[in-house]
């Protein structure tokens, strides 16, 4: 059963038009009867993003994000699709009527919300008892230098050494085993099935949501045992991929900059010394997501990994996701600590203030790297240096920019700009060849389906898969043809799809009791499926044959397609190769 009614996604949608909603995050220009902008979800120069009034929805040329209001929001505020559903409603001032359904997993949730509460205040306690927080408490003031204030004020705690004290606690407070386990604050026995406390010996990090709530833990030894982090894992207030540690507080300052770092007690180093900036990701590399949620709170990120190979390798990769999001990134570098909490204790805050004042941009960062593994006064390690440059300034896109680099490089490894510039446009239409070469593999492999994640079925039939792509392209187009395939006998059954997608899809639409629409399908989709549905609806919009002749017709070609062997990846990309040979001779 659905959370929300038809009634009130509809009302949901008819309140929050799609150009307003949008408008507040792309710029729209009108062309024709849509509006188009440059995308919100990838960066590009040119506008692919386009937003259709006639039919509320969009989709972007680009890189194929589409769908309706509700999945742009899911996307561009990085929400699940309640929470979409919330803020829309918010916005447009409508009281969501919560069915059963919902009010249970509402309850439930507000449940493990309390529970989370009772376990942070029951760490806490722990860390302030004399006989069990003793040596926690030694740790995070003497071990880490952590003052009284700042331990109250990220709430941290003690999980004593006991496999069931935490347990007993919660029990006596009237939660049940299940809901412990759910939580993650409990682990249940194979042995005899009763539950035991998951977190043990450790000092505790609360995590905090930015609405306030403490929606998980994350507990560290006081030794070197391992694993050295213990973090809750996803539950159903908490999705590791779409929070930060300390970002509840970090939110107020940091519309200018934030401060991205490795570890908790980085973060808590920070935000004593004055920088409240600071957040980091909960013992996983970042994600999108993470770089999407970050979108909603500032302009630009300074990225204050570990100053060891693998926080720089880690740096390397958070510039790629910062700068998918088009989020200004630069890197902060430090030598003589390992970290900035180390950092911070050997030098002071006034040193680490400077160290703000001097990140580096990703060039800068990368071409350092590149300095510091060559020995530039032999002959063998400029070549190598510059052969390494000149791969480093042959992906920065922006011509004007390259030209500042290249003068650097050029002075640094005592090359004319000039000859340095024409090795480098050489290696960018080397690297432009290659492209064309793999992209044109990719072609041939995503034509047919392979390294599909929304229909990974596709590839095993390509001719059925596609077939029945089409057909779905046109009933969304036409959801009337349900009825009239009904009234011209036209027979066609969710067991007739060959791939699990899209058999998906057809049995909603025909389970529709009125008029089938993509938008109440919602929450049983992920937005990477909205965004393959309203593809095949564009692709299908574009043709002018959309008639239920046509539809007939490729119910035909789905009905003997199915079940026929089809060509592996390697036959067909060996078998397209030989015909553009013959072509060219
Ligand atoms: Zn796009």
């Amino acid at each position: 059963m659905p959370r929300f009614s038809d009634e009130t996604i509809r009302e949901i949608r008819f309140r929050n038009n799609i150009e307003d909603v949008i408008s507040q995050y792309v710029q729209l220009k009108r062309a024709g009867s849509n509006s188009v902008g440059l995308c919100p979800f990838h960066s590009e120069k040119s506008p692919s993003f386009t937003v259709f009034s006639k039919s509320d929805s969009f989709y972007c040329f680009g890189c194929g994000a589409g769908g309706d209001v509700i999945s742009f929001i899911r996307r561009a505020e990085a929400l699940d699709y309640p929470e979409a559903i919330e803020f829309l409603a918010k916005r447009a001032g409508i009281t969501v009527v919560q069915n059963e359904y919902d009010k249970e997993t509402a309850k439930r949730r507000e449940r493990i919300l309390q529970m989370n509460k009772e376990a942070a205040r029951f760490f806490h306690n722990c860390l302030f008892d004399e006989k069990l927080g003793k040596e926690g408490l030694r740790y995070l003031t003497e071990e880490r230098g952590l003052s009284l204030t700042t331990i109250r004020y990220f709430g941290l705690g003690f999980a004593p050494d006991s496999f069931n004290m935490l347990t007993d606690h919660l029990k006596r407070l009237g939660y049940a085993d299940y809901e412990l386990s759910t939580a993650f604050l409990a682990g249940i026995s194979p042995k005899n099935n009763r539950p035991y406390d998951y977190f043990r010996n450790r000092v505790i990090f609360p995590i905090i949501s930015t609405s306030g709530d403490i929606i998980a833990f994350g507990g560290r030894v006081m030794d070197d045992s391992k694993p050295k982090y213990l973090n809750t894992s996803d539950t159903p207030v908490f999705k590791k991929s779409r929070n930060l540690f300390a970002l509840n507080y970090a939110k107020k300052s940091c519309e200018e900059q934030l401060v991205l770092c490795e570890g908790y007690m980085d973060v808590i180093a920070l935000h004593a010394a004055g920088f409240t900036n600071a957040v980091a990701t909960l013992g996983t590399a970042i994600t999108s997501e993470h770089a999407r949620l970050m979108t909603r709170y500032t302009k630009s990120v300074v990225i204050s990994y570990d100053s060891d190979e693998a926080g720089q390798n880690a740096a390397n990769k958070a510039f790629i996701q910062l700068g998918a999001v088009g989020l200004e990134a630069r890197v902060l570098q430090m030598s003589g600590a390992k970290d900035p909490d180390e950092y911070i204790k050997k030098f002071g805050k006034d040193r680490f203030a400077e160290l703000l004042k001097a990140t580096k941009s990703e060039f800068e960062f990368k071409f350092d790297a590149v300095l510091s593994k060559y020995d530039i006064n032999t002959t063998d390690g400029r070549v190598k240096a510059l052969d390494e440059a000149i791969r480093i300034l042959s992906s920065v896109s922006s011509r004007s920019l390259r030209d500042v680099y290249i003068g650097i490089v050029a002075t640094r490894l005592s090359v004319t700009a000039d000859s340095l510039k024409f090795d480098v446009e050489r290696r960018i239409k080397k690297n432009d060849g290659l492209n064309k070469r793999k992209e044109s593999e990719r072609m041939i492999a995503a034509s047919q389906g392979y390294g599909d994640r929304v229909n990974p079925d596709f590839a095993k039939n390509p001719k059925a898969a596609s077939a029945e792509e089409q057909i779905l392209g046109i009933l969304l187009i036409h959801p009337e043809y349900l009825r009239e395939m009904k009234n011209r006998n036209i027979v066609l059954l969710p067991e007739d799809f060959f791939t699990e997608f899209s058999r998906k899809i057809f049995t909603s639409m025909v389970s529709f009791e009125s008029e089938f629409d993509i938008s109440l399908l919602g929450e049983s989709l992920t937005v990477e499926e909205v965004d393959r549905l309203q593809k095949l609806r564009m692709h299908r919009e574009e043709l002018s044959d959309n008639k239920i002749e046509t539809l007939t017709a490729l119910i035909g070609v789905l009905k003997d397609s199915a079940g026929k062997k089809e060509l592996t990846l390697e036959e067909l990309i060996a078998s397209k190769r030989k015909k553009i040979k013959k072509d060219e001779t």
